[in-house]
């Protein structure tokens, strides 16, 4: 099972959002995109997850295995940004839940699903604003996994946890699986994995792609170096203001 996008570009009517953008990711690798906000790693999942507003133009190709336009639900499951806003306030979980699930034909009910991401049965029966971050954040995974599909697109799950949640929360997604593709955007280096693959953005285009480790260790890219400076442990070097990385 592999996810590629081929030369895929994003235009708004108010500017470009995606350049040119080359990805493969494989099942049983999960797939890192780290950039700045406004690099495009939003758009990036919407172009791949078919969510992408009307007024959008998208270029190039997206396909699953060869296949061109996957579909949402049971072929791409999608954890959105912002867990909290992907279950309406008034309900409760299991019923949310529970209609996802019918919607998507899924061979798992609610309460397998939630097991499969770490939550207790009693979770269904609390309302979203009754969870922690955490929680919505596992529970929003559980419904992408409704239709068991075999591509999990995660818009920064991590961006609203702090540094333990975040690992916790890559773990479960990392975990999903030796059959799935796993693609997981973030702007945070501290919670990608070694032996994850790395895609690194800047505004609008990939700048460097390799093994996380490679990466991480030897970035070839000036401003994957930058970025690299800029973290706490690396001495919280911040992003010189005059310098152009070029392209
Ligand atoms: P990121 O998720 O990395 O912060 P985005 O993909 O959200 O970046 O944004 C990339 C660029 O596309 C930004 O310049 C942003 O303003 C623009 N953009 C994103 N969504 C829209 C939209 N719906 N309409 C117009 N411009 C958009
Ligand atoms: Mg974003």
């Amino acid at each position: 099972m592999t996810l590629s996008l081929e030369g895929v570009g994003v235009w708004f009517p108010t500017g470009q959002a995606l350049t040119d953008v080359d990805l493969v990711a494989a099942a049983g690798r999960p797939h890192f995109v780290i950039g700045g906000s406004g690099s495009g790693k939003s758009t990036l999942c919407a172009a791949v997850t078919g969510l992408l507003p009307g007024s959008a133009k998208l270029t190039g190709q997206v396909s699953v295995d060869g296949h061109p336009e996957p579909r949402r639900g049971s072929v791409i499951g999608v954890v959105p940004q912002s867990a909290m806003t992907c279950f309406t306030p008034v309900r409760r979980l299991g019923g949310q839940l529970a209609e996802t699930v019918r919607h998507l034909r899924g061979e798992r009910g609610p309460e397998e699903l939630l097991e499969l991401v770490g939550l207790e049965a009693g979770a269904l029966r609390k309302y979203p604003h009754e969870l922690s971050g955490g929680m919505v954040q596992r529970a929003a995974i559980a419904a992408a996994l409704a239709g068991d599909p075999p591509v999990v697109v995660a818009d920064e799950p991590t961006s609203a946890l702090d540094r333990d949640h975040s690992r916790d929360i890559v773990a479960l997604l990392t975990g999903l699986g030796s059959d799935r593709v796993v693609l997981v955007t973030t702007h945070d280096f501290g919670v990608v994995p070694d032996d994850a693959d790395l895609t690194v953005m800047l505004a609008s285009r990939v700048v460097e792609t390799g093994r996380a480790a490679d990466v991480l260790t030897t970035p070839e890219h000036p401003y994957t170096r930058d970025l690299l400076a800029a973290l706490p442990e690396n001495g919280l070097n911040p992003l010189p203001a005059d310098r152009h990385y070029g392209g």
